[in-house]
């Protein structure tokens, strides 16, 4: 697999920073930059059908090759990078031969990329890293996944002698904030199922991720002299209080992992007049998830019913957890599984605590679990990527494709 680290950093140093308080899609103008260049390179490099949006959602297909029926398969990736972190003249640096200890990013010193705070590290000594130089993030999210879709379709056009069936490239804008999925055209992708390039860790595989939703309760009081408040006063920050108190002191965020769900209430503003809370509900099982809508109308109303209608509740569901669509297609996990094993891959399968855009794609019709793409520290400036996770993705990209092709090939005999 040739130049995947030079298309690598000519793709994380074009900033393609997203916003989330634009409006437009993209989000930002400077995210065509990228986009355009990707199109043109599909364009170079022999793919097909390639086509950009006036949102700058790119697709591409890479023809079949094989006389037999093969579904056709995707591969999305994102090309923005978060609001979170700086993306602006990021300058990757180079490790080779990383010896395990300390990585010092920046001239003075203060920022350490160090196996003792981020132990995964340690899987990588003697390979090539590529980090940032401690003032930007890298972009490997999510322009690692990028790089492996590019490179893999690159390599099957020149080896004609591996066998696949019609591919189709999804690079999409604006996934940091949210709005990666919402205005993909599934109908016009025509895949029966994909894949985002878009985890971390080389190995990691994931097809089930939280249901969630926002909640929101707005509490109103009654102001009065507090000398003469007796039998008066309704002070919201306490019905605030009250409600903040009786939900289950476990289940939150710091305290729970796997599978465990939770409830995190992050902001509170108010006065005895009106307090307002935000929180999130997170749970990958469906039926506690709307137990846990339920608890929270329970105690509003238990609430309202102690103080007169003292509390109003709001929730909106936010995404669902892709495993409902993806289990009654389990083969499209079982292929990718087979495609690390057959390269020496141990497979990671484990749920993500949070949601990508094959959550949402899942739901739109597009069954789309979720693979390594090989970065770690994603949204800030220890952000790094090992040289070898990206080609090894590269593989089971080839990989997936070959499978796919062979397993219908002998369905059809
Ligand atoms: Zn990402």
């Amino acid at each position: 697999m040739k130049n995947i680290k030079d298309r690598f950093i000519s793709y994380v140093t074009i900033d393609t920073q997203s916003d989330p308080d634009s409006e437009t899609t993209p989000s930002t103008k400077k995210q065509w930059d990228l986009a355009n260049k990707l199109a043109d390179e599909l364009r170079e490099m022999g793919m097909e059908d390639v086509t950009i949006d006036e949102h700058a959602y790119i697709m591409a297909t890479l023809p079949s090759n094989v006389d037999h029926e093969v579904p056709v398969i995707g591969f999305i990736a994102h090309f923005d990078t978060t609001p979170d972190y700086s993306g602006t003249h990021v300058k990757p640096q180079i490790i080779e031969n990383y010896d395990g200890g300390d990585i010092r990013l920046d001239k003075e010193g203060e920022m350490i990329l160090s196996p003792d705070y981020f132990e995964d590290l340690k899987l990588y000594k003697g390979q090539t890293l590529i980090t940032t130089d401690g003032t930007t993030l890298l972009g490997a999210d999510d322009k690692a996944g990028i790089t492996e879709i590019m490179s893999a379709m690159e390599y099957l056009l020149e080896h004609p002698e591996i066998k696949h069936g019609s591919i189709r490239v999804g690079f999409t804008p604006d996934e940091e904030i949210g709005r990666g999925a919402h205005k993909f055209d599934v109908e016009k992708f025509g895949a029966d199922w994909a894949y985002t390039m878009d985890g971390s860790q080389i190995g990691e595989l994931e097809y089930e991720n939280f249901n969630a939703a926002g909640a929101s309760i707005r509490f109103k009081g009654k102001s009065v002299h507090p000398g003469y408040a007796k039998g008066k006063m309704k002070n919201s920050v306490l019905f605030a209080h009250e409600f903040l108190a009786a939900l289950p002191e476990n289940e939150v965020p710091q305290k729970t992992s796997g599978r465990e769900g939770f409830f995190h209430f992050y902001e509170i503003n108010g006065d005895v007049e009106h307090t307002e809370v935000k929180g999130i509900i997170r749970d990958h099982d469906k039926d506690l998830f709307e137990g846990r809508k339920n608890l929270l109308k329970k105690i509003i109303d238990d609430l309202n019913s102690k103080y007169g209608a003292v509390a109003t509740l709001e929730i909106k569901d936010q995404y669902f957890n892709m495993k409902e669509k993806v289990e009654p297609v389990m083969h499209i996990v079982d292929i990718a599984e087979q495609a690390m094993k057959a390269i020496g891959i141990t497979p990671i399968i484990k749920p993500i605590r949070g949601g990508t855009d094959g959550s949402q794609l899942s739901y739109m019709g597009l069954p789309c679990p979720n693979i390594f793409a090989g970065g770690h520290n994603f949204h800030g400036p220890y952000e790094y990527v090992p040289l070898e996770s990206m080609e090894k993705a590269t593989e089971v990209i080839v990989k997936i494709a070959e499978l796919t092709a062979d397993r219908y090939r002998n369905e059809k005999r």
